[in-house]
């Protein structure tokens, strides 16, 4: 449902007060006014904007005057309302100064939201506040409705009016001006309207070119990351950067083409996100940035030690612009980082951080767009249990210390990532695989980088085997201090509650000896 479509059902149901949380306050006339003229709406009915600052604005004259030269005050403007004998509908911008300013105002709207659906000719209330701040009283009596970001065919229109007149969607391809319209996407139109004119003015002859993409991406991507705890990522990977996760990395390629309209067609469910759980350094970071880089979808993190740590408004804003983003840039992929964070404060700060997770949880599930959430955590003492319910996520993985073989993997990864040639015979991995049990993806990365030093020191000779065993013996991993969490994890792998990342077959068996419990780890 559009916005104009919701509000003029809220209207219409008689609801006669909304309240409007938007920053785009002139989006909203605009579309409140088209729906005043437009077909479906009592002709006679007039429609008032007021503020403190320009009093009463008349954008569509009420059949019954309306004595919009009158001043009013917040001590006299709802009974003005009250006792106007028409019909109107009447924008009030930033209300909420008022009641902050004014005891009475609150009880005022109370009554007005009570008394006016009883009355003819119809009189409507709109309240816009550029955030959430209905306070207790009125949270029962006034619905709230959020003006989303523009969809593709709002911005395209936008960057018709924008720069269509001055010549610079000349020679621009339907696909070219596709991808322009695409990449503003997740910007409000003010942002959007400022980022397309910069686009012009740095486009060669005052013209949009493919070049306009990447800047439109960058100025999108500094104003994500100004807004709140959100971040358009810019490094997406590919799939030969994860060494072992066999059974994470096949579970991500079934959903590549999960997203698809053929996929709708058929009937299948759109993949809603997984949980990764882990001790860090296992890959569970890489392993969103693998699943954006294989579907080809944009990857936004979002920080959740950044939007419950205060420093960047309230918590509740941050989540909620965060789902928006989400919703316009979709299809895309939303890493929750540290999701535990999100419980930390949950016993001291009255509720806030469970409502406001509560709230994305909800969303996550309810969801209808194809955004496709990530959510890593350390550690599961941290996550409540119905956070692990069966059904919130489409599936819940446990990233262990890798096996034997996926040491080799991974060092094998990282080897050829230094551009060293001929890995698997230049180095016995095996023997350093021996050498790092207990090591995870994240400490044989750091075994790779230490044992490059050494052989550079000694005169820039070819690196070997030998000083890789030796920077592995340097190494304490982190595990012997995580011994406790691991075993947690494992439990839940044991429980059917979670599923392995890795795929364990024959040649593991000394982990599957130890995933069952009967032996710890070796460390
Ligand atoms: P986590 O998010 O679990 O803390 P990260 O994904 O941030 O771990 O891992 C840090 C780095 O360690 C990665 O960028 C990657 O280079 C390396 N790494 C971890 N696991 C693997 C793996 N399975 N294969 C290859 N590299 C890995």
């Amino acid at each position: 449902m559009t916005f104009a479509e919701d509000l003029k059902l809220h209207f219409d149901a008689r609801i006669a007060i909304v309240n409007v949380v938007t920053t785009e306050e002139a989006r909203v006339l605009a579309e409140i006014e088209a729906l005043c003229r437009g077909p479906g709406w009592p002709a006679d009915e007039g429609l008032y904007t007021w503020d403190i600052a320009d009093q009463f604005t008349c954008l569509k004259p009420a059949k019954v005057p309306f004595d919009d030269k009158r001043e009013a005050t917040p001590d006299t403007i709802l009974r003005m309302l009250r006792d106007y004998p028409g019909g109107a509908t009447f924008v009030l911008k930033d209300f909420h100064q008022v009641w902050e300013a004014k005891r009475g105002t609150l009880r005022g709207l109370r009554n007005l939201a009570a008394s006016l659906p009883a009355r003819s000719p119809r009189k409507s209330i709109l309240i816009t506040t550029p955030e959430h701040c209905l306070p207790a009283e009125l949270k029962h009596d006034l619905p709230v409705l959020e003006l989303a970001k523009p969809d593709a065919a709002e911005m395209d229109a936008l960057l018709e009016r924008t720069v269509g007149d001055v010549g610079a969607l000349r020679q621009v391809t339907p696909g070219l001006r596709a991808k322009l319209v695409e990449a503003a996407l997740g910007l409000t139109s003010t942002q959007a309207r400022r980022v397309f004119q910069k686009a012009v003015v740095s486009g060669r002859g005052g013209r949009l070119d493919e070049r306009c993409i990447d800047l439109i991406v960058e100025e999108k991507r500094a104003i994500i990351r100004e807004s709140g705890a959100l971040e358009l990522y810019p490094f997406v990977e590919q799939e030969d950067r994860i060494g072992g996760l066999e059974s994470l990395k096949d579970w991500l390629a079934k959903r590549r083409l999960a997203f698809s309209e053929a996929a709708r067609d058929y009937g299948l469910d759109l993949p809603r996100g997984v949980a990764l759980i882990g001790i860090p350094g296992t890959g569970k970071s890489l392993c969103a940035k693998v699943a954006a880089g294989m579907w080809k979808l944009p990857l936004l993190r979002l920080d959740m030690g950044a939007v419950f740590g205060g420093i960047l408004g309230s918590s509740e804003k941050n989540i909620r612009e965060a789902m928006q983003i989400a919703e316009v840039i979709a299809p895309c992929v939303l890493w929750v980082d540290e999701i535990e964070k999100a419980f930390a404060g949950s016993a001291g700060d009255s509720g806030t951080s469970s409502r406001v997770l509560g709230t994305f949880l909800t969303w996550m599930q309810e969801k209808q767009t194809p955004v496709f959430v990530f959510a890593t955590a350390n550690d599961v003492e941290r996550l409540p249990p119905e956070f692990l319910r069966k059904g919130r996520f489409d599936e819940l993985f446990f990233l262990d210390l890798p096996t034997g073989r996926e040491r080799e993997q991974i060092l094998e990864v990282h080897l050829n990532r230094k551009g060293l040639p001929m890995v698997r015979s230049r180095f016995d991995l095996p023997a350093i695989a021996r050498a790092t049990e207990g090591f995870v993806g994240a400490e044989l990365e750091a075994v790779v980088k230490d044992g490059m030093f050494a052989p550079f020191m000694d005169g820039q000779r070819e690196i070997e085997t030998e000083d890789l065993l030796r920077a592995a013996g340097d190494m304490v991993p982190l595990a012997k201090s995580h011994r406790e969490r691991i075993e947690r994890l494992r439990q839940l792998v044991l429980r059917g509650e979670a599923r392995n990342a890795s795929k364990v077959g024959a040649a593991d068996e000394v982990k599957v000896e130890k995933v069952r419990g009967e032996r710890l780890l070796d460390l």
